[in-house]
């Protein structure tokens, strides 16, 4: 693939809308978290460009993602942990946080629509907000379930 062509695709095409310079490492770092659902951290971020552009530093990486943010090509959440999280779908979403896995998810406006539009105080008016939900992802449900079927299982036998 040509370089003009490679500059052309959705990830080239992003940063020129932006206003951004097209650089190797800007480019990897949005590639990788356009690929990536799972809100990756910095140094997540990091590991996964250098598997892919080896000599991508830490700091190069860090640069990359604090100009894609400014750009509003990616949105950095925080939390508890203090731990940016960085997100390269910028519309509208909410998230849900895994308390056993730690994944973290998108959730659409949708699911919450019901909730958008009234008015929260005397004379206040909302633009937009963001519902970070916590509680326990299909997987890590189903993996307790069968858990507790086992053990259920386990003491009817001894029983
Ligand atoms: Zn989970
Ligand atoms: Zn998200």
């Amino acid at each position: 693939m040509s370089v003009m062509a490679e500059t052309e695709d959705g990830i080239g095409q992003r940063l020129r809308l932006a206003g951004l310079r097209l650089t190797p490492q800007r480019y990897a770092v949005l590639d990788f978290l356009v690929r990536s659902e799972s809100h990756p951290t910095a140094e997540q971020v990091g590991a996964g460009v250098n598997r892919r552009f080896p000599r991508a530093s830490r700091a190069t990486v860090y640069n990359a993602l604090h100009t894609l943010c400014e750009a509003g090509l990616v949105q950095e959440l925080y939390f508890e942990d203090g731990v940016a999280r960085y997100d390269a779908n910028v519309g509208p979403h909410h998230h849900f946080l895994c308390r056993f896995c730690g994944e973290l998810e998108d959730v659409s406006v949708e699911t919450v629509k019901g909730l958008a539009g009234g008015p929260v105080k005397p004379g206040y008016r909302v633009d937009e907000f963001h519902i970070m939900m916590r509680g326990v992802c299909a997987r890590c449900a189903g993996a307790k379930a069968r858990r507790n079927k086992r053990r259920s299982y386990g003491s009817q036998k001894h029983a």
